[in-house]
């Protein structure tokens, strides 16, 4: 006898609405309907995955070969290898591989070969389409109710029944303040009213606002630095590699890393320590500049600096010690070589804020992690699974945000087509 389907043997398909088309919504697409779901994504915008489309500045950094829970950050003291040990970069790669997918590595990034972060969307859409996965796009979720074990979606003023509901609604972070869903709709908003506790939200890998008068001289200066950040003087974060000065303040990927803590440490007093030239230390620093003082002739102050740093930065530098560029270098920078060296070692900024979540590529805090089990089932209703950045997890950059997606992604759509 030759069996058509599961439930003519008896087997009743799941039916699961996924809230959300973006990275993490698709691959629960994707899991869901491979483990034999019927399956309904219910995504805002006009089309799925537009965040995808933006990522790694359009080339997609869609995961890191150096995989460790320690690249994220959450206010829940859960280890996320019970998650990684369901589905880590390895799969991840498999499973871009298998859908025809090219890619390279740099430095442990790793990038579609094309370079192109629509193909990365593309290719899950194409893999939603070949399983039969129902999109409905321009579709604002705005209410979720469960009655018997059956959850009521509300969407555009129709309501559809599914047995298990996937929430996969993102964050804040990257959309402009237009495009953003009422925040009564929100997927925090959503998850508050089905008993949820949301863990405080906030913009994160963003760049940060500064007070100094100086960021305007030095904007579109970009250089190596080692940044701490100090919260109450003390020593709380620090990161290697290339900042930004803007206007506003400060930007780069290390700045970004540090960025959570100013978003969430409001009250506390905090200082950006920049070592400019973190390659030595304060002591070898001073021998090199009274070696360089004794072995070339400067007219003046500016004179001496020329060829160390950018011209805005040894502007800044003797600004901040009350030297004219012009002075004479022997009278008014010769004896203050030992306090240029910590001025350089210790060039401090002060953070006020961090930009808006437009600016943002992603969110610290989101839905309790503590809420949530293993198959990223809601510990608070049966049948309500939760994937991506909606959860209080968040990652440095290097693409573990999107492979987190991946991961609970593919852990909700398998565990909700899947558990009886
Ligand atoms: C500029 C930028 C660059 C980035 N670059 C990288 C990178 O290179 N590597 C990396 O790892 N990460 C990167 N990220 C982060 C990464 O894109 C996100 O972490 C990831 O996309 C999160 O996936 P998600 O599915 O949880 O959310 P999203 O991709 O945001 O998808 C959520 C979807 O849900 C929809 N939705 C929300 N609420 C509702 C509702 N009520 N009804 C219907 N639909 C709803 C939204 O419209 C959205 O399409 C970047 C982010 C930005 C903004």
């Amino acid at each position: 006898m030759m069996i058509n389907s599961l439930s003519e043997v008896g087997v009743r398909v799941k039916r699961i609405g996924i809230i959300g088309g973006g990275a993490s919504g698709l691959m629960a697409a994707i899991s869901a309907s491979e483990a034999g779901a019927k399956v309904t994504v219910f995504e805002h915008n006009n089309e799925c995955g537009r965040k995808i489309k933006a990522t790694g500045n359009g080339k997609c950094n869609l995961t890191n070969t150096f995989l460790r829970s320690s690249a994220y950050h959450s206010s829940s003291d859960k280890d996320l290898n019970r998650y990684f040990g369901q589905f880590d970069q390895e799969d991840a790669l498999m499973f871009f591989r298998k859908s025809g997918l090219m890619m390279y590595e740099k430095d442990t990034y790793v990038y579609p070969l094309c370079n192109q972060a629509y193909v990365v969307r593309d290719i899950l859409l194409h893999r939603c389409r070949e399983n039969g996965v129902k999109i409905l796009t321009d579709h604002t979720v705005n209410d979720i109710s469960l009655k018997d074990s059956v959850y009521t979606v509300c969407a555009n003023g129709t309501g559809y029944e599914f047995d298990r509901v996937i929430m996969a609604c993102g964050s804040y972070a990257g959309i402009n303040d237009n495009d953003r869903i009422d925040s009564n709709d929100d997927g925090y908003s959503l998850s508050y009213h089905l008993g949820h506790s949301i863990v405080k939200v906030r913009p994160s890998l963003v760049p940060v606002n500064c007070s100094d008068d100086f960021c305007k001289k030095l904007k579109g200066v970009r250089m190596n630095a080692k940044v701490t950040l100090t919260l109450d003087d003390a020593p709380a974060a620090e990161e290697y590699g290339e900042v930004q000065f803007t206007d506003y303040g400060i930007s780069g990927i290390v700045v970004f890393q540090l960025s959570r803590y100013i978003a969430m440490e409001k009250e506390r007093n905090k200082l950006l320590i920049l070592d400019l030239m973190p390659d030595m230390s304060e002591e070898e620093l001073k021998n090199f500049l009274h070696f360089r003082d004794i072995t070339g002739i400067y007219m003046t102050a500016g004179d001496f600096l020329m060829g160390m740093f950018n011209k805005a930065v040894n502007e800044v530098l003797l600004d901040i010690m009350k030297i004219d560029p012009e002075a004479d270098h022997e009278s008014e920078l010769s004896q203050r070589l030992d306090e240029l060296a910590s001025l350089i070692k210790g060039f401090t900024m002060h953070p006020t804020s961090v930009k808006s979540y437009p600016h943002a590529q992603c969110c610290c805090g989101g839905v309790s992690l503590d809420e949530i089990d293993d198959s990223c089932e809601s510990l608070i209703n049966d049948g309500l699974y939760y994937c991506g950045e909606i959860i209080d997890v968040d990652g440095i950059c290097g693409g573990y945000n999107l492979q987190w997606a991946w991961t609970t992604g593919y852990i909700a759509g398998r565990a909700a087509a899947s558990e009886p």
